[in-house]
């Protein structure tokens, strides 16, 4: 379909101007949003398309994912031989360098397919992925985007530098992506120089990187301060603290995402923004590896553009500003915070984070905007108006099904059902090699 109508839906534009439209319609056109108003108006002025009918539903932009991590699909279930990790660094070592490092071809191929499939059932149209695939490495990320073109939604994908196998490992793979991305849609694909994180690059590593980053006008990607491993790593190593570090050596700037910056202090919270960085807040997978809060109300508080990120745990946006809100007022003790700091880091910054790093406008219904839409089942119980939104936001639209999901006007799910990609034979397969993989690592 070219062009068509959603109607009857209450349509919630979000943008610099959210409206809420009881009995609302949405004209899509040639993948863009071409106008928006009452069903009745729209009707009216459009009367030769076809319809989709959102009566009792809520329609909205699709969600925004600032840092994912397709490639721990095969994670789950998995328990690592030995001791229960304690530590962040043995996290690390027990389980994710062994996972990443058995890697096949076919199971990154997998490993993908599945979170995307669930970014789709989440209503997550755009996701910014950080992959590492160590025996795998070169023409990974080109695998990744082939399931994300069959998908169908928006990847801004790197791969993680490290040395912890090789020196400078992955630094060729960002840069024959980069390259790669002249051949395809940059609407729909776009990358950055991915670096694990500052403990496992040497300087010399992180000055390749600035090369390619240079070369190509793009920023880095990179976990900050995760565990307190890393700033402990670059006080011993370089006698400063993590951002310092990277701060001097030029990986920063307003195209550059720090994720998660559990552990930094007030000088490094200056850096992170005079240098406007953006920090990506993951409250779900810091509660996993119980490695502490970021302050991510302090890092606002600063002017710092802070984003919401699943961190490879689930797709579910809403469900990570949810547990974003709660964190936070469970951390302060004070029920009266992070309220609108929640909802703001997914509905606000995450799109304009988007829109630094894609041609296109992400995140709002507006004429012109990009037709990335979540559509989800909800009959508000108490009255849904720009004033109560955050509340039915948090506490109704987080639980509410996802019933379709459209990327620039394609319907990748419609009723609940998939169009794109087939969940039982994916899963299947993905079984089969999950399978195999752990037996590697075992
Ligand atoms: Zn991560």
């Amino acid at each position: 379909m070219d062009e068509y109508l959603i109607i009857n839906g209450t349509v919630v534009t979000l943008g610099d101007d959210n409206q809420i439209i009881n009995d609302g319609a949405v004209y899509i056109s040639k993948g863009t949003v071409a106008d928006i108003g009452t069903t009745k108006e729209l009707l009216e002025n459009y009367s030769d398309v076809e319809t989709i009918d959102a009566t009792n539903q809520v329609v909205m932009p699709g969600f925004i994912c600032a840092h994912h991590h397709l490639y721990s699909t095969m994670a789950r279930g998995f328990s690592p031989p030995g001791e229960p990790a304690y530590t962040f660094e043995e996290i690390l070592q027990r389980l994710w360098w062994k996972l990443d490092k058995a890697l096949t071809e076919e199971s990154v191929l997998y490993s993908a397919y599945i979170p995307l499939i669930e970014s789709i059932k989440s209503g997550t149209t755009t996701i910014i992925d950080h992959h590492a695939s160590p025996s795998c490495r070169d023409g990974s990320l080109s695998l990744i985007a082939d399931a994300v073109e069959e998908a169908g939604i928006r990847a801004n994908l790197s791969y993680e530098v490290s040395d912890r196998n090789i020196p400078a490992a992955g630094v060729a793979e960002n840069q024959r992506w980069l390259e790669e991305l002249s051949s395809r849609d940059p609407e729909f694909f776009q990358g950055m120089v991915g670096i694990h994180a500052s403990l496992t690059v040497s300087d010399e590593t992180l000055a390749k990187c600035r090369e390619v980053a240079e070369q190509h006008d793009v920023g880095y990607h990179i976990h900050v301060a995760e565990g307190v491993e890393d700033h402990e790593d670059s006080l011993a190593n370089y006698n400063k603290r993590t951002v310092e570090r990277l701060v001097d050596l030029g990986i920063c700037g307003d195209k550059t995402l720090y994720i998660h910056c559990v552990n930094v202090d007030n000088n490094e919270i200056d850096l992170i923004s005079q240098t406007d960085t953006v920090v990506v807040h993951n409250p779900e997978s810091n509660m996993n590896n119980a490695v502490g809060v970021s302050p991510v109300l302090e890092m606002l508080d600063r002017g710092i553009l802070v984003g919401l990120g699943t961190d490879g745990m689930s797709s579910d946006m809403p469900a990570q500003m949810r547990c974003a809100h709660l964190l936070h007022q469970h951390d302060k003790s004070d029920p009266r915070v992070a309220f609108v700091e929640a909802p703001q880091l997914l509905i606000e910054n995450n799109a304009q984070i988007a829109n630094r790093l894609f041609p296109v406008k992400l995140g709002s219904l507006e004429k012109g905007a990009a037709a990335d839409i979540a559509i989800l089942d909800y009959c508000p119980p108490t009255e849904l108006t720009t004033n109560t939104f955050l509340g039915h936001l948090i506490y109704g639209l987080v639980n509410a099904t996802v019933d379709s999901t459209i990327v620039a006007g394609k319907i990748l799910m419609k009723n609940k059902q998939l169009q794109t990609l087939d969940e039982p034979s994916i899963s299947q397969r993905s079984r089969e090699l999950a399978s195999e993989l752990w037996s590697r690592i075992s």
